[in-house]
């Protein structure tokens, strides 16, 4: 197996519906997926978004409140809806999961960071799947990371991870924006993050942050560390059995 020690990032629009409603059907065979991955002797850490996603669809808002109260409150609604849902999938295929919810100063804090790592090591250990989120709910707007992209690639670099994957709803990077321009064409391998980074535009969807740009500097974070890091498009969560088992990757390899 080419990796053994592996960060899976999901997106909101992953995860969820457009309304921010947990799509089940995927994060089944997320679960399943991953579950299987580390029965095959791999050890997974997953960082997921929709919290906020969640909270706005249990709030029955259409999208993701303005305030920054309310948007702590929907992190906080959502933050236990989705877990509860990973909880009972994971638990379904018999595999332990544990929540760690980070915080910007947490990581930058020498001790936190230890903890941190210390409590990751403690988890994959016992052959559990941590899931990883920004503690939405508490983190104060000028020291918060904001995107799940950027906090994984921490992950990875805490983890000592061998790559990440960050599964989103788009099919890797592409040369032009590929829905605004149909000759739009896929780039499988990119030598040096910084070669691409000019090809990126933003994107924010009604529920999720994070667009192309956050993205390529996740790979740059995690290429600092000598971790590779794969872009691929999550709709099928099949996928990380060619990303991790085949040669050929369905998607963007950011090299080291
Ligand atoms: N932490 C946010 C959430 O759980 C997601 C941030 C992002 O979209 O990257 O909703």
């Amino acid at each position: 197996m080419k990796w053994k020690r592996i960060v899976v990032k999901v997106g909101t629009s992953t995860v969820c519906h457009k309304n921010g409603a947990p799509d089940l059907r995927r994060l089944e065979k997320l679960c399943r997926t991953l579950t299987d991955l580390k029965n095959m002797g791999l050890e997974i850490i997953l960082v997921t978004s929709g919290a906020i996603g969640v909270g706005t669809n249990k709030m029955h808002l259409s999208q993701r409140p303005e305030s920054i109260a309310k948007r702590q409150a929907a992190a906080a609604i959502g933050q236990c809806e989705l877990m509860r849902v990973y909880d009972r999938f994971f638990m379904d295929y018999g595999c332990l999961s544990g929540q760690i919810l980070l915080t910007k100063g947490i990581t930058e804090d020498t001790k936190g960071r230890e903890n941190v790592i210390a409590t990751l090591g403690a988890l994959l250990e016992m052959e559990a799947i941590p899931i990883v989120n920004e503690n939405d709910s508490v983190a104060t707007e000028e020291i918060v990371y904001g995107d799940n992209d950027t906090l994984s690639a921490v992950v990875a670099q805490f983890a000592n991870a061998d790559v990440l994957i960050l599964l989103s709803d788009i099919d890797g990077l592409y040369d032009k924006d590929p829905s605004i321009d149909p000759s739009a064409k896929l780039i499988s391998v990119v030598k040096n993050p910084e070669d691409v980074i000019h090809m990126a535009s933003d994107s924010n969807t009604k529920l999720g942050t994070g667009g192309m740009v956050t993205k390529i500097s996740a790979a740059k974070i995690a290429r600092t560390q000598g971790i590779p890091t794969v872009l691929a498009n999550g709709k099928d969560p099949g996928i990380l059995y060619d990303i991790i088992l085949e040669d050929e990757i369905p998607g963007t390899l950011f090299e080291v």
